[in-house]
């Protein structure tokens, strides 16, 4: 098998799993409980969070444990127009972000608020003027992701905090593709929200995290039940996922540079191999070094994901999310209709090898060889 899809999803390592494990079956007290084994839970859940603010050089108390990063993005959104509610009905994001935030904003559209979605240019990027020029008197938050999940392309979230200094409006930033693959901190970032997922990381899926702070004030739950996670998110932690994220945390940050550099040699060598394709074209300038987006103009994505699945390479087209859709983010970027058709992503992790990317070239090559574009 070769996985080249880490941007959808990560394997667990066996340290983690081994965790979950000892949790599920030894330390599986309800955080809650007064006797020893809740307080063990406790404790764990506590060293947890400990572990995920200091990945963002953060307090424990401003990182709150989510079921996933589509929470996170829903709740950040919802709680910072609750606090800005006097500030107006007018938001700004992109036109590039996750579907977690297009949706949770097209459904507040249909509540009453008024939302700019700044357009991408043809390599993907946000540039900071552009936010400039679209906020208003009532604008009550920018929500800019960090990493784009299709092109890999960071967005300016330190300038568009830096835009935001003197005025309300709040700053939420889906950090899910970028958290431990390119370097930041919750401070270096300026952003009053940011959201996390653990499965993009090695850790389960089925948790996540969002750090509230900055200028937040009286962050407002999604849901309401009992005491959990300071009253603001309530429901029986889930401790095995939260432990597993924590070790994939740990992990991760004992190798974070030497994972970083082997992200980016993958990344670099895939786009030397590929690149000898005759016609393929990279999309976007992606600076995240575990994303590439590459194009065979007019083979159709679905076609060569299904090709490439028969010879076990996981791959995606565009983006995991779409199944068969015209891509949101290439067709914001204005991308011709046989560019955006022929585009898939290839994505990186630490138990990538040359020989995936090498399986994954003689794929490519075979299917651009043997099959007709489209017309
Ligand atoms: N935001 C981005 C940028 C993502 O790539 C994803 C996952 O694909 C999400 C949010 C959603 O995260 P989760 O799968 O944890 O809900």
């Amino acid at each position: 098998m070769h996985y080249l899809d880490h941007a959808a999803t990560t394997p667990v390592p066996a340290a983690v799993a081994a965790v979950m494990t000892e949790v599920l079956t030894q330390s599986y007290g309800n955080p809650s409980a007064q006797y020893a084994l809740g307080r063990q839970a406790r404790d764990l859940v506590e060293r947890s969070r400990g572990t995920i603010a200091r990945a963002l050089a953060c307090r424990p108390e401003q990182v709150v444990f989510t079921s996933c990063g589509t929470e996170g993005d829903n709740w950040a959104i919802r709680a910072a127009l609750y606090q800005n509610r006097r500030v107006g009905k007018h938001i700004i994001t992109t036109a590039a972000e996750h579907s977690a935030v297009l949706q949770c904003l097209k459904k507040l559209e249909q509540e009453g608020y008024a939302v700019t979605y700044l357009k991408p240019d043809g390599m993907g990027r946000i540039a900071p003027r552009q936010v400039e020029d679209a906020l208003r008197a009532d604008t009550a938050l920018v929500s800019v992701m960090l990493v784009n999940n299709e092109t890999g392309v960071r967005f300016p979230v330190e300038e568009i905090a830096a835009l935001l200094k003197n005025r309300d409006t709040l700053l939420h930033t889906d950090a899910v593709q970028g958290f431990l693959k390119l370097p930041f901190t919750a401070q270096s970032l300026g952003a009053d929200y940011i959201t996390l997922s653990a499965h993009k990381i090695g850790g389960p899926k089925g948790t996540g995290a969002l750090y509230t702070g900055g200028r937040t004030k009286n962050v407002q739950p999604m849901f309401y039940g009992g005491g959990q996670e300071a009253g603001l998110r309530p429901g029986t932690e889930p401790t095995a996922q939260i432990a597993g994220f924590a070790k994939a945390v740990e992990l991760r940050m004992e190798t974070l540079e030497e994972t970083r550099r082997h992200l980016a040699a993958c990344r670099a060598y895939a786009l030397e191999r590929l690149g000898a394709i005759p016609d393929l074209q990279t999309v976007g300038a992606g600076d995240a070094p575990h994303i590439l987006s590459v194009s065979l103009p007019g083979y159709p994505s679905q076609n060569i994901v299904s090709e490439l699945s028969e010879k076990d390479i996981c791959i995606s087209a565009g983006s995991a999310c779409h199944r068969g859709r015209a891509s949101h983010v290439l067709t914001a970027m204005g991308l011709d209709k046989k560019t955006a058709a022929g585009t898939v992503r290839i994505s990186f992790g630490p138990e990538t090898s040359p020989a995936d990317i090498d399986a994954l070239y003689d794929a490519l090559l075979a299917h651009k060889n043997t099959r007709f574009p489209m017309l």
